[in-house]
């Protein structure tokens, strides 16, 4: 007794769009999609060999890597490759035509399906073993369904199942059923129903939710890793300001007015944390700095209160979809001494940004009588972001499977 895989990877996918690479030969860790489906069937002591069936015009390419790939993992069974035709059932039949004489069951499996389990498998085998000419996984509806006629009715749940792969078979009943189904014209959906054709009954196996078929473009996010796809989301950036003290605007700090402190030199009110933060905000979103956003060089921004430029950069950033994380943010200056001020700064800050308490840091130093600030020349202030950004729909689809555009 044989029991060997038939892979399907002769589909066009096109419900899948403008995809330049077929779903089944789409990169997913390094490996084409079909891959991953190969490493679950050939694991299985069950399985005695495989059958790949490609598009025509790709089966040389197809064939190298295969080759490649047999080296590299030694899955440890014998391999097959042929042809397959423009529709499913002609991918099929070539697939079966192709089978060495010893197989005597079968699994056919669509290479769009690589989330498929062993235990799935096993079941499919165990009930082939057991006697049945045909064996289907199913799923039954979680939503209703109805059905429209001349008027509509609701179909029973209880006898429906949606299908999935891999379908198990007798190989003789099925290659029996094929000829005739070949010869009569008829086009079936899937393999099971050229078998009840035939007159043969269908055992069900329970299918499995996760065994997804990729049909649809977005359906490429299911590739992709969850803590991969945070990691990809998340970004920092860094924003540093320097204002000179002189005559000039009195001291404000994150929207707070400093009273009895050096004045400050600036076209705007010169509130240094503000400006830090906005550097940092812009960061994270590739937009420049406030000097291009905001030039001092423009009449109206002359003495402009720093949160209103705050909540124009936050506007930006909403457009974008950043979602503020944490900042934790950095005052030097030797004078004046800050905290008494400090919670007020902070509540505030909390307030602009719409952070909660704990996701907002804020220190302040001195440098200890050095630099300009030790001199009392200026004040300094650093801002560290963290961020969350939603994936573009571009950036998701390449960063989930590599596609690599035309
Ligand atoms: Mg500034």
């Amino acid at each position: 007794m044989q029991t060997w895989c038939i892979l399907l990877a002769a589909g066009q996918g096109s419900r899948m769009g403008a995809h330049a690479t077929k779903k089944q030969f789409l990169d997913w860790q390094n490996r084409p999609l079909y891959w991953h489906s190969v490493r679950t069937f050939s694991a299985l002591p069950c399985i005695q060999g495989m059958v790949f069936v490609f598009p025509g015009q790709e089966l040389q390419e197809r064939k190298q890597e295969l080759q490649k790939l047999f080296q590299l993992e030694q899955p440890g069974v014998p391999y097959l490759v042929t042809t397959g035709g423009t529709k499913r059932q002609e991918s099929s039949w070539a697939g079966i035509q192709a089978l060495p004489r010893e197989c005597d069951m079968v699994l056919i499996h669509d290479a769009a399906r690589p989330f498929v389990s062993p235990e799935l498998i096993q079941e499919v085998f165990q009930a082939l073993k057991q006697g049945a000419k045909a064996v289907v996984p199913g799923l039954k509806p979680t939503d209703t369904i109805k059905q429209q006629g001349t008027s509509t009715r609701t179909l029973s749940r209880e006898s429906l199942y949606a299908v999935q792969t891999p379908q198990g078979f007798a190989r003789e009943a099925l290659q029996k059923s094929y000829n005739l189904a070949m010869s009569s014209g008829i086009e079936f959906t899937d393999d099971a129903a050229v078998m009840e054709e035939n007159g043969y009954s269908v055992q069900f196996v329970p299918g499995r939710p996760e065994n997804r078929k990729l049909t649809r473009p977005q359906d490429l996010e299911l590739l992709q890793d969850p803590m991969e796809a945070l990691l990809q989301s998340v970004c920092s950036s860094f924003g540093y300001d320097v204002h000179k003290y002189g005559p000039g605007r009195p001291l404000r700090l994150g929207g707070v007015p400093i009273p009895n402190a050096p004045d400050i030199q600036a076209h705007s009110d010169g509130d240094v944390l503000l400006h830090a933060i906005m550097d940092a905000i812009l960061g994270c979103i590739g937009q420049g700095d406030i000097g291009t956003l905001f030039p001092d060089t423009d009449p109206d921004l002359e003495g402009a209160n720093s949160a209103l430029l705050l909540s124009e950069v936050l506007a930006l950033a909403q457009k974008q979809d950043l979602k503020i994380l944490h900042l934790d943010l950095t005052i030097v200056c030797q004078t004046p001494r800050l905290t008494p001020w400090r919670d007020q700064i902070k509540k505030n800050l909390c307030n602009l940004l719409c952070l909660e308490s704990h996701q907002l840091g804020l220190k302040a130093s001195t440098e200890e009588g050095l630099g300009f600030t030790g001199e009392k020349k200026g004040i300094k202030a650093m801002a560290l972001l963290t961020a969350q950004r939603q994936p573009r729909p571009q950036d998701s689809a390449s960063g989930a499977c590599g596609i690599q555009d035309p």
